[in-house]
């Protein structure tokens, strides 16, 4: 059945529908023989298919179909006809005329379509995407907003039919299109900021020093996003402040927009300072009535210019404060003139008055002093609509607050004439409340202390009463526990020796003598300490060596060394993944991918655990809107000590052109033949995953971590990841006691057999007796006792500790009530009979917790 306006052509008796395929001209002709008739004929050529995603990532064949829809789709449709239309139109598309990111093929295809169509003589249409057609209802609504904030023009469908009759009316060969996308206008330029050529800058000085008021970033960024001569209304969204502009001596400010996101960045580096969008208004604002009456203000505006705020003679715009209420204040403001803040202005009139919306901001300081007691400055605002040129003089002004959260504060500023018709408009304006101590003492305020009490910090406190929680329902604190030797299959905790279950000596190699000898020959040559990055003058030998021979594990060209797991994941993805790039990763995914993304700035999406069906289906709809695309999961899940689907994995980021990223931190030295990991398990090529990333502090006996993968990717990192360049290089002793471990994994393989026999005879023991052991088999390192209670997972724990067993309980809110349990962490050294033991006394145990606390 025809679709969106198609439909309503059909209905209204002005089309005929035949569904053929455009590619097949035989069939066409055949398709359309029998409706032709005597008459005259009009043609609307509106095939489409897309094939949208990274030039790279798109199969060729699809995209080939997306280009041969239009343009041989079109040939065989004028031919079907068998004689000249009376009329005819191509369906186009902007994305033809102006390209699109992710659109080469279609918009290569509706080029050449309209290319043709001008040769035959019709008319081609070059619109953006109908709204009510089955290609924008495949178009996730987040990434529709985007598209339309990008300035593209969404047709609907009687404003499309309309075109396309008024196109269809006119004859000859013609383009019709509608707005010009605003991404087409693109603007860089610099200019040097000192408090010579901008005197305004000191009187704007916070503490002393000049700072750019974020009022005048607010008029840079319009004056650089609005096309010249562009006159109210506009409106400016999302202003962002990053990064003050500071003025301590001269320095050059660069402004660029690009359609209607523009960005000031400052200095050399060209740091990012402010960033918003501006364009002309999309809707009209609600504008709150008048603010009337209010109390006289409690603080005058003498002493509030007296000493509470840093503003100088040229900023102080605030006329008179006429009335305070409950969540308003209400004054006059003056508006500026360029020439008096910036002498050699090369303008005359500010596109967004900065001393009349900096002076409005003042009034919400005002408000922040005499209701919270401390200084706010703004840090940015959600939307600014200009709605009328200012006039010269002074206008009304009001600022409706909001309450106060932690740190923020939020308002509204109105700006109107003396008539009280709004001028401007700025909505949730944001500030940042400061504590100025020694100030405002005169005004009658007293100074915060000069100590900040933590422990009256809201997330202080909820771990005080998580803590005194345990304690409440009687169970000693589980964390910290002090253990006296070395951590193997027994450790000794405050004098008693227990089975331990709490350590990562996955293979026993932390304490072994040949280690011990390595480490100490090592620290005897190179000293404690490298003393300094490995980039200046930390290099030493055991930290190629190692690199090389965890790159050989891997199946790779290179590898790179960093000094904790934690902060190897966190700086990797961090320093490689762009706001303007996707990470997918699975939702049980360790805490130091997380940081890493946040890090990154790049879009984050969990996807359902070990579940590629869900992760491929994210792709589908979200690749093609990310330029990179990271995928991570971990080797082996340290909760439920299952493997991940690498198969699976690299089977999905091949399709979709994503990158991989694996965490070996629990199948290292635990899975494979010889420990060498899930590559080893699944006997794949170790160049098919993009980054590999490892521990030292689990199987290898020391602590660090490691990345590896391709030559060029780990030189980026060793040259410019901020956690290698500016930190100082593995030390000698954990350089070397993963050196000698990996060395004695390889040669012992039989200690990872041990391992893995270990933990399937544990997992097996406590099944036999009827434990829940969650999803795995004991095929890893970890086999978990899910409880299903947190209160039982605490005293199992602890009541195990009495019988000489050292395993910890995971408890809400690291993982879901029903989900706490004890997680046992097996070694190579567990003994048969430790081990038999072990799931006896926890089967035993368990019942007895639960009949003395029923639920
Ligand atoms: N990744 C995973 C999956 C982990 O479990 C851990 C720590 N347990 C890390 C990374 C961090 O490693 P490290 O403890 O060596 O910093």
């Amino acid at each position: 059945a025809p679709q969106g306006p198609a439909a309503e052509l059909v209905a209204q008796g002005r089309a005929v529908h035949v569904a053929a395929d455009v590619l097949d001209a035989a069939a066409l002709a055949a398709a359309l023989a029998p409706h032709l008739g005597a008459g005259p004929l009009v043609l609307v050529h509106g095939a489409g298919v897309l094939a949208d995603g990274p030039l790279g990532g798109v199969d060729p064949a699809r995209g080939a179909l997306a280009l041969r829809v239009k343009v041989e789709g079109w040939r065989h449709s004028l031919a079907a006809l068998g004689r000249r239309p009376r009329a005819a139109v191509a369906m186009g598309s902007w994305a033809g005329r102006f390209g699109n990111r992710h659109q080469a093929w279609y918009a290569a295809g509706n080029a050449l379509l309209s290319a043709l169509a001008e040769q035959d003589g019709a008319a081609c249409a070059e619109f953006g995407p109908w709204t009510d057609s089955e290609m924008v209802a495949g178009i996730p609504a987040a990434v529709q907003g985007a598209m339309r904030a990008e300035g593209i023009d969404f047709v609907g469908t009687q404003a499309g039919l309309d075109a396309l009759l008024a196109a269809l009316a006119t004859p000859g060969a013609h383009v019709v299109g509608r707005d010009l996308p605003w991404t087409t206008r693109a603007v860089r330029w610099t200019e040097t900021l000192s408090v010579d050529t901008h005197p305004f800058l000191l009187d704007h000085a916070i503490e002393g020093v000049p700072v750019l008021p974020l009022a005048s970033a607010t008029d840079l960024l319009a004056r650089a996003a609005l096309p010249p001569g562009q006159a109210p209304p506009f409106e400016v969204l999302d202003l962002r402040l990053f990064q003050g502009v500071t003025v301590r001596e001269p320095v050059t400010i660069e402004l660029s927009a690009r359609g209607e996101r523009a960005e000031l960045r400052q200095g050399e580096r060209r740091a990012l300072a402010y960033k918003a969008r501006v364009r002309p208004l999309a809707d009209l604002p609600a504008v709150p009535s008048p603010a009337q009456g209010g109390q006289a203000p409690s603080l005058s505006l003498a002493e509030f210019y007296g000493g509470l705020t840093f503003h100088g003679p040229l900023l102080q715009g605030i006329r008179s404060i006429d009335g305070v209420g409950d969540d308003f204040v209400r004054g006059v403001v003056a508006t500026g003139r360029p020439e008096a803040w910036i002498p050699d202005a090369p303008f005359s009139r500010w596109t967004v008055d900065p001393l009349a919306l900096d002076s409005a901001m003042q009034l919400s300081a005002h408000v922040a002093w005499t209701r919270f007691h401390r200084a706010g400055t703004p840090i940015g605002f959600r939307r600014l609509v200009q709605l009328a040129p200012l006039p010269a003089g002074t206008l009304r002004a009001e600022v409706w607050t909001g309450q106060a959260e932690g740190d923020r504060f939020t308002g509204t500023i109105v700006l109107r004439d003396e008539a009280g018709a709004p001028l401007l408009l700025a909505e949730e304006v944001a500030a940042e409340l400061r504590e100025i101590t020694g100030v405002g003492e005169s005004a009658g305020y007293t100074a915060k202390p000069a100590q900040v009490d933590f422990a009256a910090w809201p997330e202080i406190q909820a771990l005080s009463d998580r803590l005194e929680a345990a304690a409440a329902i009687g169970v000693k604190n589980p964390y910290f526990r002090v253990h006296e030797g070395t951590a193997r299959n027994v450790s000794t905790v405050e004098g008693r020796e227990l089975v331990n279950y709490s350590s990562y000596n996955y293979v026993g190699l932390s304490g072994d003598p040949r280690v011990l000898a390595r480490v100490e020959e090592a620290i005897h040559r190179y000293g404690t300490s490298v003393s300094a990055s490995r980039v200046a003058s930390g290099e030493r030998p055991f930290h190629g060596q190692l690199e090389q021979a965890l790159a050989r594990c891997q199946g790779t060209e290179d590898a790179i060394l960093y000094t904790a797991g934690h902060a190897t994941n966190m700086g990797t993805i961090g320093h490689l993944m762009r706001p303007t790039d996707l990470v997918l990763h699975d939702e049980l995914i360790h805490d130091s991918i997380l940081q890493g993304i946040k890090l990154s700035g790049a879009v984050r999406r969990g996807f359902k655990h070990d579940d590629v069906g869900d992760l491929e289906r994210q792709l589908r709809t979200l690749r093609p809107h990310y330029d990179r695309c990271l995928i991570v999961a971990e080797g082996v899940y340290s909760m439920d000590g299952d493997l991940c689907d690498l198969p699976g994995l690299l089977s999905a980021k091949e399709r979709h052109g994503a990158l991989l990223m694996i965490d070996e931190a629990h199948s290292f030295g635990v899975v494979g033949a010889t420990g060498q990991g899930v590559r080893e398990h699944f006997g794949i090529d170790g160049r098919r995953v993009d980054v590999w990333m490892g521990t030292l502090s689990k199987s290898l006996a020391s602590c660090g971590g490691w990345i590896a993968g391709r030559k060029e990717l780990v030189r980026y990192l060793k040259y410019t990841s901020p956690g290698f360049v500016y930190s100082a290089g593995l030390t000698p002793a954990n350089g070397m006691a993963a050196l000698a471990s990996l060395e004695l994994m390889l040669e012992e393989p039989w200690r990872v057999t041990q391992l893995q026999d270990n933990a399937r005879f544990f997992h097996d023991e406590l099944t036999r007796r009827g434990l829940d052991t969650g999803p795995a088999h004991g095929e890893s390192g970890v086999v978990p006792v899910i409880t299903g209670n947190s209160v039982h997972a605490l005293w199992l724990s602890q009541r195990l500790n009495e019988q000489g067993v050292n395993v910890q309980p995971i408890v809400y809110p690291a993982v879901a009530d029903d989900a706490a349990r004890l997680r046992f962490f097996l070694s190579s050294t567990h003994t048969t009979g430790q081990l038999e033991w072990t799931a006896r006394v926890v089967a035993e145990t368990l019942a007895q917790v639960r009949a003395d606390f029923p639920l």
